[in-house]
């Protein structure tokens, strides 16, 4: 997807503040954080969203879900929130799924 810009975090095409990268996920400091922690942990693949999910894809979710909190874990947020918006009333702005891992403060619910 050469105008996706989490492909092209992927790629190495622009530059993003990484936690964690292998052959399949990336993990990286959102830019713009909504909790003193934040971050995103995506799949390499380009997926719009959790909507577009294939059968085929479910071990690499579970792959982003462990990895999630093995990464909270590492870096000291021991109660977090897995946030995955899906479309743009839901609040989805890059369509290249994603998981937000949001901590280091008290979490209200219901969210907006
Ligand atoms: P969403 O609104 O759920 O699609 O989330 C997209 C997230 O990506 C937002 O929290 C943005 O702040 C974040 N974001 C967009 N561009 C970048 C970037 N270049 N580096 C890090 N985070 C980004």
């Amino acid at each position: 997807m050469d105008d996706c810009i989490f492909c092209k975090i992927s790629r190495g095409d622009i530059p993003a503040n990484k936690l964690y990268e292998d052959d399949e996920v990336l993990a990286f400091w959102d830019l713009n954080p909504q909790a003193p922690k934040h971050f995103l942990i995506i799949p390499k693949k380009h997926v719009v969203g959790p909507a577009d999910l294939a059968r085929e894809d479910e071990p690499l979710m579970g792959r982003l879900t462990r990895k999630a909190s093995e990464l909270a874990d590492k870096h000291g947020i021991p109660d977090f929130r897995l946030v995955m918006n899906n479309g743009a009333k839901a609040g989805q702005s890059v369509f290249h799924l994603h998981m937000h891992v949001l901590g280091g403060r008290p979490l209200s619910w219901p969210p907006g």
